[in-house]
This record gives structure tokens, sequence and C-alpha cells, in this order.
């Protein structure tokens, strides 16, 4: 089947077309590890956790790399303000390696409460300063680069289709925006840092020598570097949030097409924001974020959260509420109902779960992924075929188990169920025993004394059920 994902590049549905038969090669430009990180970021790894665990479902190789920004990201986008890292530092009063370690720690345990798979590379950017300095060499050669009072600058203006991700009228306003805070050294606004110099005034923890002088890597300048470091010139994918496009996408695209002559990377994919309320985007620098630790504190499954995000197309903003995380929180509790359902019925009929790959309801779930991964498609298939009175529980469970390779819901899980007191159980259990003993006036006395407790029995070819109901 053929796949189709936007390209931000081309600004239209593509087929994917991959530099090397079967195999996808993913660059996800990950975390800057100076404070947790907020579901609003949560949100663009669970799009690309699925887009990864799509491409395993059609059949690719994937080889996906994610970076940490651990030196390097400034507080400004204009290559202007302080290293995030060392604002970090500050503020919990510990080295910034300290704090990178921390945080990086702190992320990939929220990365894995939500069920998104490791990255086969893991790459810190302060592992990668060798790689960072001979790309800047490579552009210093080549004539791209100048020299100011804080830094070693790309020339955007010797570059002709600089901004072409972004677009032509995007590209006015960030050079707007950028003059605003604009070094005025700079050759053009939309120039940007490949490597700063340490200021002498401020003792950076982040520093290392280099052949223009003392300092660190510009924050464009580390995911070139490590992209084509693990996946080669061209790379097939490269993903992140429509925050990147207009400036961190944009600058990767200049100086690695300037350095090598070929296309960094074939397609580009981003996820839109997860808003909130009046704060609109949810931000770290804005504060007032929710965590993974937020959800946990209120006896939330994250996998709630996920769920949640497969309400919206990846390339659709999202609307956080409470109300909307708690709908589906009990839309995956039912999911997981039916399938512990399913899986009871399949093993009591001594059958196995089945997979049809040709069936319409199966072709539906998987042609909804290959268009654009449209999950909230996909995951309405899901429930249609749970649904469906013609097909039997096995097929169902076959093909819910195997949808949820790519969701990563743990449909399988076991629904949390209240227990019941012990005296309730108890006579839960007499009876069964009564019933058994094919003593049924004894049976029904029960039944009718649970009822009027709130116990509703139901018999079923497996056994005795019973569910909470309002009293009677
Ligand atoms: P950062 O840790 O700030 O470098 O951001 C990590 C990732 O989260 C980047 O790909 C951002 O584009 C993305 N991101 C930041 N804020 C949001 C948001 N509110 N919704 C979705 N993605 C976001
Ligand atoms: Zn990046």
């Amino acid at each position: 089947m053929e796949l189709r994902l936007y390209n931000t590049l081309s600004r239209k549905k593509e087929k994917f077309e991959p530099l090397k038969p079967g195999a996808a090669g993913i660059y996800t430009c990950g975390p800057t590890v100076y404070d947790y990180a907020h579901i609003g970021n949560l949100r663009t790894y669970i799009f690309e956790d699925v887009l990864v665990r799509a491409f395993k479902l059609f059949g690719y190789g994937v080889k996906r790399v994610m970076n940490t920004t651990d030196v390097g990201h400034l507080t400004s986008d204009a290559d202007t303000g302080e290293d995030k890292m060392e604002v970090g530092a500050r503020r919990e009063g510990k080295s910034a390696w300290d704090v990178a370690k921390f945080y990086t720690e702190a992320f990939f345990k929220d990365y894995r409460a939500l069920n998104c798979l490791m990255p086969d590379i893991l790459c810190p950017a302060t592992d990668y300063i060798k790689e960072m300095v001979e790309l800047v060499l490579a552009l210093e050669k080549k004539g791209f680069t100048y020299r100011i009072g804080d830094g070693i600058y790309f020339d955007t203006a010797k570059l002709p289709d600089y901004g072409k991700l972004a677009g032509k009228s995007h590209i006015e306003g960030i050079k707007e925006g950028a003059r605003v805070e604009a070094n005025a050294e700079k050759r053009n606004p939309a120039d940007f840092a490949l490597w700063k110099f340490s200021r002498p005034e401020e003792k950076r923890q982040m520093e290392w020598d280099s052949p223009w002088g003392r300092g660190f890597p510009g924050w464009h300048v580390e995911c070139s570097a490590m992209a084509m470091k693990h996946l080669g010139e061209t790379i097939d994918i490269h993903c992140g949030g429509e925050d990147a496009v207009a400036v961190h996408h944009t600058n990767e695209i200049a100086q690695s097409e300037a350095a090598t002559g070929k296309p960094f990377a074939n397609y580009w994919l981003h996820g839109r924001f997860l808003v909130m309320g009046e704060l609109g985007k949810m931000s770290k620098s804005a504060g007032g974020f929710i965590t993974v630790q937020t959800l946990a504190g209120k006896g939330i499954d994250p996998l709630d959260y996920r769920y949640f995000c497969f309400t919206a197309h990846y390339r659709k903003q999202l609307e956080f509420t409470w109300e909307s995380l708690d709908s589906s929180g009990k839309a995956l509790a039912a999911l997981r109902g039916t399938v512990a359902k399913l899986a009871e019925e399949t093993t009591f009929k001594k059958t196995a779960a089945k997979l049809d790959k040709g069936s319409a309801y199966y072709l539906k779930f998987v042609e909804a992924l290959a268009d654009d991964l449209n999950v909230p498609q996909a995951l309405a298939a899901l429930w249609e075929t749970l649904r469906s009175p013609a097909l039997a529980p096995e097929e169902k469970l076959g093909f819910a188990l195997a949808a949820d390779e790519v969701l990563g819901l743990e449909l399988n899980r076991a629904p949390v169920v209240e227990a019941l007191p012990p005296e309730l159980l108890a006579m839960v259990e007499e009876r069964r025993q009564a019933r058994k003993n094919k003593d049924f006036k004894r049976s029904d006395e029960l039944r009718k004394a649970l009822l009027e407790r709130g116990v509703l029995i139901e018999d079923t070819p497996q056994g005795a059920h019973w569910k909470l109901v309002k009293k009677q």
C-alpha cells in the first residue's frame, strides 16, 4: 500500500519513496533538557512514535535518531539571550551537566510512560562537538561563514533558496522578527550563529576549544551534524513541532545543503501545537504547564493522554481540557474492557486471536494510517470493527492486538475493576457454589440480595460475572 505523508517542504501530501528500498531513516529533534517536558512537547513525541510504529507496520526497517539538546539552545531564536542549560543550572543551583542528566532521565521516564518506543540512536549534543566543528569548517571552506564579535555566523544571502521550508512570506516575517532583536553586526537579519564565543565576563560551564576560539555550538548546527553522522548527508524524514519550521529547521537545511550540495531531508513532517485556553500554546517559558507528573498526581494514566492525542490529526491544533482528557480515559477503559471480554470469549471457545490482513476492516485501519497518519480515522476503524456483529470474537481480538502495535495503548491490559468488599465477594462465591450444586432457590435469593446492595450478577457461558449498578 502506498504511504502518503504531508511534506512541509512541498506543502502537499506525497507518496513516500525511501532512499533505500524497505528502509526509513528518521531524525526527530529531541528535548532541550533544562526542565521537565510538558504534555505539549510530548504530543509531538507521540505523533513521531506513531509514525515510527506505522512504518514498521508497513514493513519498513526503521532507523530513528533523536538528540537531546544539552547545550546551545538560547532563550531567543535570534541567537541572543542565555543558554537555556545555564539558566536551568542557576535556577537549581546545580551544574549544567547535572541539570542535563537529571532532565534527560526525567524526559525518558515520561516518554516511556507514554509508551513511546526508544529511538535506535540517542545523541546528546555535547557528545558531537567534533562533528559540529567539522561541519562549520566545511562551511567556512565554501565561503558561507563570517566572523563577528560574538561568533561565527552563516551568511544566508549566499544561499539562493534560503527559507524554502517556511515559504517566502513566512521568511519575510522572520527577517522582520529577527531585526527587532538582531545583533547589529550581522550581515543579514536571518543569519544565524554556527559557533558562539564564550563571553569573558560569563563563566560558562559548557564550553570547548575550536579553531575560532573557546565557545559552544549554535543550536541548529547540532541537529545537522548529528543527523548526517547517523543517517547520511541526505536523510528520508526529519520531524519536529510546528515551531521548528521557521527558524530551526530552516537553518538546518541551509547549513547542511550549503555544506554538502545535496538535499538534507526528503520529507519534513511537523506536528501542530497542543494549546490550552487563554494560555494558547503550551510552553515551558510561559510557565503553568502540565507534565506527566501533574497527571500522575491526579491518578491519571499517562496512556489516557496518549489516547487523547489520537482524537485529533497531528496536523491539527489540539485544545487541552481536563474534561476531554477524562472522556479519553473513559473511552480507553471501554476499549480495554471490550478487548478483555473478547480475550475471555476467545479462550472459552478454545481458539486463538486471528488476523486477516486482507479483510476490509483491517484495510480500513491501515488505509487511514497510510493517508498521512490519520490516527483519529484509524481509531474510528478500530471501534467500528469491535462493534461489528459480523465478526467472530477471535477476529476482533486479532485485529485489536494488531492495531495496538501502532496505537500503543496497551489494549490487552485488564481494565481496573473496583474490588468488592469481602462480605459481598463471599456472597458472590456462595451463589456460585449454590448454582454449581443446582440449588437454584438459594442462588436466586443471593442474586436478589446482591442486587439490593448494588451488585448485578450476570450468568455467561464462561461463568458468573458481577458488575456494580445502582442499588435497588
Ligand atoms: P523543546 O524541548 O523546547 O526543544 O521542544 C521539544 C519539542 O516539542 C519540539 O519538537 C517542539 O516543536 C515541540 N513543542 C513545543 N511546544 C509544543 C506544544 N505546545 N505542542 C506540541 N509540540 C510542542
Ligand atoms: Zn533539531
